[in-house]
């Protein structure tokens, strides 16, 4: 069963007191840490409600589900527009759809799958325009908890993968927009805690990823946006926010538990 908009109400207000006692904790403003409602799972009218109760940017796992609920642009209430983020691994011939619908890809962990980005992003159209293509927002996803059943790039390569993404970027302006991916904006990086129910156990994860973000952030070039932490879901978002997370996906503390029999 779905949650009523009232029942949404009330879980975003307990989802709301949590995030804004951990940024207290941590000493940072409730404005630095984006809410991504992960809708993957619940219907269009699910999302027709979140963004009754103000949500501006969505999470989903599965690239198929993003174009259904997310191929036509919406508005948050504000008037802007509705921000589709994808966080789920995209298989290789399915990165051109999620470059169309996603205004922001979370979970890439291949120089393939970079290369096959920049090379789409810059024949789509972006909002009517064809001009010069899309220029797409992408964050790298690390297995920091190193579980095998998680993907991403592995803690011992991921360095390394990064120092190769800027030899092969060629020459930059001072906005990070570089040569040979001028369609691509490297965000940040994004992991997924240890699921392991005690949110403690994910810590290390996330200083690992804030410090590995810090490092490429402060060498600038194609790193100039690279501020972006993409960490915490419903069971560790304190201990995430605590660690610098710039972007918490939660499902579960808002939509309620997923049917994965649909
Ligand atoms: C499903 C999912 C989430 C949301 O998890 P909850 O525990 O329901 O908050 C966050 N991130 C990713 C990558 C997911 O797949």
């Amino acid at each position: 069963m779905e949650f009523t908009l009232d029942e949404m109400r009330e879980h975003l207000a307990a989802l709301e007191a949590r995030i804004s006692e951990a940024c207290k904790k941590a000493n940072r403003s409730r404005e630095s840490v984006k809410l991504v409602w992960v809708s993957k799972f619940h219907p269009a009218e699910a999302v027709e409600n979140a963004i009754a109760l103000g949500a501006h940017d969505f999470g989903e796992n599965r690239v198929q589900e993003a174009e259904l609920k997310f191929s036509v642009r919406r508005r948050a209430v504000d008037g802007s527009p509705v921000m589709c983020h994808v966080i789920g691994p995209v298989q290789s011939n399915k990165l051109k759809k999620a470059a169309i619908v996603a205004d922001c890809i979370h979970s890439i962990a291949s120089m393939e799958a970079v290369e096959k980005l920049e090379k789409v992003c810059a024949a789509l159209p972006y909002d009517g325009n064809v001009a010069d293509g899309k220029i797409l927002d992408i964050l790298f996803q690390v297995n920091a908890g190193e579980e095998e059943t998680k993907s991403g790039l592995d803690v011992a390569n991921a360095e390394k993968f990064l120092i190769n993404l800027e030899a092969c970027a060629g020459a930059c302006d001072n906005d990070g927009r570089s040569e040979n991916f001028p369609h691509l904006r490297f965000r940040g990086l994004m992991t997924i805690g240890k699921n392991t129910g005690n949110a403690e156990d994910s810590r290390d994860c996330f200083v690992f990823l804030r410090n590995l973000q810090q490092k490429f952030l402060s060498k600038g070039g194609v790193f100039a946006n690279f501020d972006q932490l993409s960490m915490g879901m419903t069971g560790d978002l304190e201990v995430a926010i605590e660690e610098g997370s710039t972007m918490i996906r939660v499902g579960t503390a808002l939509f309620g538990e997923r049917d994965y029999s649909k």
